[in-house]
């Protein structure tokens, strides 16, 4: 049996603690890896694996990572979502008896990290806690520790509400107790932590002052005592929690977030694309953040959407103030950040002299906001502070352009400390005599080559070139190093000099060192006061840039509505028609008052269905966040949710079936809509066969009728459908209109009343560059069924042409007598680019 070093045998029992983490190992200059957390951080981290053996010892796989670099490889760890525990030697080695003794110092892990690639400027990064007190209901509470902030809920409804808060991008890491089922949570990629400990600790009981929900308290503790466990440090710039409740914001579950590309593009998963990009035209990090916060939570508070609108209008007005404005606030650094860094105590004097900069900022940002003459803006700038004290205490302190580091001077400005200020004039007073010391030895020897000059090991000496030597004078100077070409001498008096310089300097950056240290606690004490002012800059910063995007595309600003009008007038889509060229988007109209309740959509693929479905979701989102909207006119409703089904191409990752996801979701809307909710219903009921999708579509459209009553866009390709208009009181044809010249299709985009004549199915399948065999024989195959098969109009339910095609193709070799499309899912693909029919040929 081999034998296990002590070493090893130390580093089996750390590692025992942290199973689900990688166990950084400090092995003098070097973090290692052991066993299988080497196996697959070399493969993660493209380092070299080794092995360590010795005589009585197997073999056992390792790799390492230099410490001063061990944060890049870090980084990456974190942004591939593990967890690194990092484990220090926390005696000194030339002392220690026996095994060096090492402790974990800290665990780092995609919720908790401070920096690095995995900190996105203008994103959270929240950890959040979950603490279910039945099946049904749990207390959740989320903390960034970047930013310090923090909110809480109780959430009810089991998993469809818990999955809504968990599932928000920003959601890096859960903490959740110990016999928590992580299938409850099924659908996220979430980072799981366990937390054993529920009580709250007294330094934290201070996060919980204003209120007493025992229930939130207890998620309260679970995540504070998981910081504590894992982050070994204090936490002071974690913000009295915030209580709110998950239904006082517009709800959108996360399908619709994503099908919407409300903050990241659907196919690339990139901001760019989404609604964000375009509307967050902030320009500091913290209003980046609130930018992505506000689009995922709309309001439903139409006095606070007042606000905000009455500001954006403002800005809009004085132009000139707007772009001071926008200028004053680009020197506005990240407060809630440089407060967090100050608090977990590695802020150095460069952030600091940026939070300076930031404080010179703001008296300039209040001028202007009052000069808008806006009532909101006046309230803002009340409640903020002006920061004369700390700001004061910056300029005394700080040098203008201090260093990185905080160990080697150069941070502390003249004038600030007195005993510092005596040594920094002791050094610069040495200094002078050895430079006028220069001149001295040149006149006294005659040698003019003769040089003062200064090295680390030797400190100050004289350096005379060799055949200068004959004339020094005996006795003074003592030899201390030979060079080729010349001689390096030094004196006591020069000695004596050095020492008081050397002194002087080596007092100075310690006495700076420690003024930092002290700079540092001082501002501690104003964090408090630091965060609720970064919320009202970065709230002034979403705005005007609410109001340079209206400006830019002509938006207008929305009424509300409260008999639940809808109405848009010109509406356009304002991702696609910032994509296209200006004036090529078609803007369309919405009419939904009074009884017209819903709007079945039809028209041949391509023509624009989708894009006015969103479009109606994404002004209203626009406008319960405040900002103005891409119509002419637009009278909304306050929408508490909207719901969508639209799209696939996200379906295809998560390994249910296209059909299952569509049919989920649309139990979802059915449970959860209210007559003030949306719906967007896209080609529903297109997975499964025809009668089938088209009676579950009816009786879908009948159910949103009779029992819902919320307004709903209900896109469909089983132009039967269209019928229903004249037994259901709310529900109106329209179609997106479509012309064909000389044979081709003219996509007008333009949304009309009335339903559909045709669609186009194979036109489409030509854009799509199907090979020109296929669509020769689809025509020909269509103009067989026209004159054998029975119009659908005449059919009621019938199959759509691509089933009869695949149907006529494949009934021969089949015992069946009906084949669903369902049997033939590849064939079926080869007729529909997007799964639509063709009724008719061209
Ligand atoms: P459908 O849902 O009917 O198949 P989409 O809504 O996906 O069609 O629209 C297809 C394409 O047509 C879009 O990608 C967009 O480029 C263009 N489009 C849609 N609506 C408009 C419009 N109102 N004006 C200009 N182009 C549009």
């Amino acid at each position: 049996m081999a034998q296990e070093t002590p070493m090893i045998k130390q580093y089996k029992q750390i590692k025992s603690e942290y199973e689900d983490a990688f166990l950084f190992f400090r092995l003098g200059d070097f973090y290692e890896l052991f066993f299988d957390d080497a196996i697959k951080a070399a493969r993660e981290l493209e380092i070299t694996l080794t092995k360590r053996g010795s005589k009585n010892e197997q073999d056992i796989p390792m790799c390492g990572v230099p410490y001063h670099s061990a944060e890049q490889y870090i980084s990456t760890l974190i942004e591939k979502g593990y967890k690194i525990a990092i484990c220090e030697q926390v005696e000194d080695p030339k002392t220690a008896k026996g095994v060096v003794k090492r402790e974990v110092t800290q665990l780092i892990t995609p919720g908790t990290v401070m920096e690095g690639k995995a900190i996105q400027e203008n994103e959270n990064n929240f950890i959040a806690a979950l603490y279910p007190f039945n099946d049904k209901t749990a207390a959740f509470i989320k903390a960034d520790l970047t930013t310090g902030e923090t909110a809480a809920a109780v959430l009810g409804n089991q998993q469809s509400e818990w999955e809504r808060e968990i599932t928000r991008s920003d959601i890096k890491e859960l903490v959740v107790p110990p016999d928590f089922h992580e299938d409850i949570l099924r659908g996220s990629a979430i980072i799981f932590s366990i937390e054993p400990s529920v009580e709250l600790a007294p330094e934290f009981e201070k996060l919980c002052e204003q209120w007493s929900n025992e229930k939130l308290q207890k998620a309260v503790a679970l995540l504070t005592n998981y910081f504590k466990r894992t982050q070994k440090r204090a936490l002071s710039h974690l913000q009295p929690v915030r209580i709110y409740k998950p239904n006082e914001h517009m709800q959108l579950d996360l399908h619709s977030r994503r099908n919407l590309e409300l903050t990241e593009s659907l196919r690339e998963k990139k901001k760019k694309g989404s609604l964000l990009w375009l509307m967050d035209q902030t320009v500091t990090a913290m209003g980046g953040r609130l930018a992505k916060k506000w689009l995922e939570e709309p309001l439903l508070n139409i006095d606070t959407i007042h606000k905000r609108q009455s500001l954006v209008e403002s800005l809009l007005e004085y132009f000139f103030e707007r772009e001071d404005l926008r200028d004053r606030l680009r020197h506005v650094y990240d407060l809630e950040r440089l407060a967090g860094k100050t608090s977990y105590g590695n802020v150095n004097a460069r952030e600091l002299v940026q939070l300076r900069r930031s404080l010179q900022e703001l008296p300039n940002i209040f001028t202007l906001l009052k000069k808008l003459n806006n009532e909101y803006a006046g309230e803002l700038v009340d409640e903020v502070e002006h920061f004369h004290d700390l700001r004061q205490l910056l300029e005394d302190s700080l040098a203008e352009d201090p260093p990185l580091s905080i160990t080697d001077g150069g941070i502390i400005r003249e004038g600030y400390n007195k005993q510092l200020d005596e040594y920094r004039e002791a050094s610069t007073n040495g200094k002078e005599w050895i430079s006028k010391l220069e001149q001295q030895e040149r006149s006294e020897t005659g040698i003019k080559s003769l040089k003062v000059g200064f090295n680390k090991v030797f400190g100050y000496y004289i350096e005379v070139t060799k055949p200068n030597i004959p004339s020094l004078p005996e006795g003074r100077y003592e030899r201390k190093q030979t060079l080729t070409n010349a001689e390096r001498f030094i004196t006591p008096e020069l000695k004596e000099k050095e020492s008081l310089i050397l002194g002087a300097e080596q007092n100075s950056t310690e006495l700076e060192h420690k003024l930092f240290l002290e700079l540092r606690e001082k501002v501690k004490k104003f964090i408090p006061r630091l965060q609720k002012t970064a919320r009202i800059i970065s709230e002034i910063d979403v705005l005007q840039g609410f109001a340079l995007v209206s400006e830019q595309n002509q938006y207008v600003k929305p009424e509300f509505s409260n008999d639940r009008t809808f109405t848009i007038h010109e509406g356009r889509h304002p991702v696609v028609e910032h994509m296209l060229n200006h004036g090529d988007y078609v803007a369309n109209d919405i009419f939904m008052h009074g009884e017209r309740e819903m709007l079945l959509i039809t028209g041949p693929n391509m023509a624009g269905k989708s894009t006015y479905m969103r479009q109606a979701a994404l002004i209203s989102v626009m406008a319960q966040t405040g900002c103005f909207v891409p119509a002419a006119q637009a009278k909304l409703p306050i929408f508490d949710q909207i719901f969508t089904r639209i799209g696939a191409a996200d379906d295809l990752a998560s390994g249910q079936s296209t059909f299952m996801v569509e049919m989920l979701e649309t139990k979802h809307a059915l449970a959860k809509a209210t007559p003030n909710s949306l719906i967007l219903l896209d080609e529903i009921g297109r997975g499964t066969s025809t009668y089938d999708g088209m009676a579950l579509a009816q009786s879908i459209v009948e159910y949103i009728h009779d029992h819902v009553g919320a307004k709903t866009l209900f896109s469909t390709h089983y132009h039967e459908l269209t019928t229903l208009e004249e037994a259901m009181t709310k529900l109106q044809n329209v179609h997106v209109r479509a012309v064909e010249e000389a044979g081709e299709i003219v996509f007008l985009h333009k949304v009309e009343e009335g339903k559909a004549d045709r669609s186009y199915g194979i036109y489409v399948a030509k854009l799509a560059e199907l090979p020109k065999d296929v669509l020769l024989r689809a025509e020909v195959l269509l103009a067989e069924f026209e004159q054998t098969a029975p119009s659908a109009e005449q059919s009621g339910f019938d199959k759509t042409y691509e089933e009869q095609v695949i149907q006529s193709q494949y009934a021969a070799s089949s015992e069946q007598e009906s084949i669903t499309t369902e049997e033939y899912p590849e064939q079926l693909s080869l007729f529909q680019p997007e799964q639509k029919s063709a009724y008719v040929s061209l």
